[in-house]
């Protein structure tokens, strides 16, 4: 998805409405509209940079500055009990929007309508193949 055609850009630049939490020089955050639990909120980078993979570290680093301002916003405005920190990259993983976002969403109890669910395969792996795995994702950086 081109910066042209990409709706999180169109909406930092005016073109498409949004119910805005916070701007800065570098990030903007505003509600997501599906509204997964109350005050559920975005947060992107003013560059158009795709997702994870394509993040550059000036760029991450000003989102993530950012981030526990916004969330530190919304738990005094909406006093929930925590907050998840979610990200989507590519579709595989359920990004459908091509602009690299960060999900707050702010969780009041279990049934608040945000369903994280988490398999545990812990047990399929010994202490060596970990660490085989490890080195090998080191071997990358
Ligand atoms: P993801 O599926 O992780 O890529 O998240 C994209 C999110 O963008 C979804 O949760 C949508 O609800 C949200 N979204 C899409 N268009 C808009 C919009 N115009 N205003 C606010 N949120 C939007
Ligand atoms: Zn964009």
């Amino acid at each position: 998805m081109s910066e042209q055609s990409c709706i999180f850009c169109s909406i930092i630049k005016g073109d498409i409405p949004s119910a805005k939490v916070y701007e800065d020089e570098h990030v903007y955050a505003f509600l997501d509209l599906s509204q997964v639990t109350k005050g559920h909120t975005l947060l992107i980078p003013k560059k158009h940079e795709q997702d994870i993979f394509h993040l550059e570290p000036e760029t991450a680093s000003r989102l993530f500055q950012a981030a526990p301002v916004v969330a530190k916003a919304l738990d005094r405005a909406f006093v929930p009990a925590g907050l998840n920190v979610l990200n989507n990259n590519k579709e595989a993983a359920g990004q459908s929007v091509f602009h690299y976002h960060l999900h707050l969403i702010p969780r009041y109890d279990q049934s608040d309508g945000f369903q994280p669910t988490w398999v545990e395969h812990g047990g399929d792996y010994s202490q060596e193949e970990l660490q085989q795995l490890a080195a090998e994702a080191a071997s990358y950086i």
